[in-house]
């Protein structure tokens, strides 16, 4: 599946064949914020391309464990990662992915109450790989 913000200043390439993933909402200050929800899928491989860098920031969210990669002319995240003993895991913003089907409705997800080691486990379930970043 492709994706990239609407500006196309960071292009996504995703290993993914799944096109029935349901986007989850997240409700931390950030993601409401910008009203984003996500979608990952375990052992499939995500590479970004940013084409000018001058308009990618890369900003600390979730308690400092997840990075998140926006693009600053469209003012949108386009994806979340995470190092986890060695290994980058993503998440992508479902609104930057051209799922020829559409995607479903996204179902609210609650992660305050969780530990930090908790969300480590989760994200290592739940989360894509991710290839690598290039500039380009
Ligand atoms: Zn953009
Ligand atoms: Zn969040």
């Amino acid at each position: 599946m492709k994706g990239a913000c609407p500006c196309r200043n960071i292009e996504l390439h995703w290993q993914l064949v799944d096109l029935s993933l349901v986007p989850r909402k997240c409700d931390c200050a950030y993601c409401s914020a910008h009203g984003v929800s996500w979608v990952s899928k375990s052992g499939t491989r995500l590479r970004a391309t940013v084409h000018n860098p001058g308009y990618y920031s890369v900003t600390r969210q979730g308690m400092g464990m997840a990075s998140f990669h926006e693009c600053t002319h469209c003012r949108m995240p386009v994806f979340a990662s995470a190092s986890i003993a060695g290994e980058d895991y993503a998440v992508v913003n479902a609104a930057c992915l051209s799922n020829p089907r559409g995607f479903a409705d996204p179902v609210p997800v609650s992660c305050g109450y969780e530990s930090a080691q908790q969300r480590t486990l989760r994200w290592q379930r739940n989360w894509s790989s991710l290839a690598k970043v290039t500039v380009n």
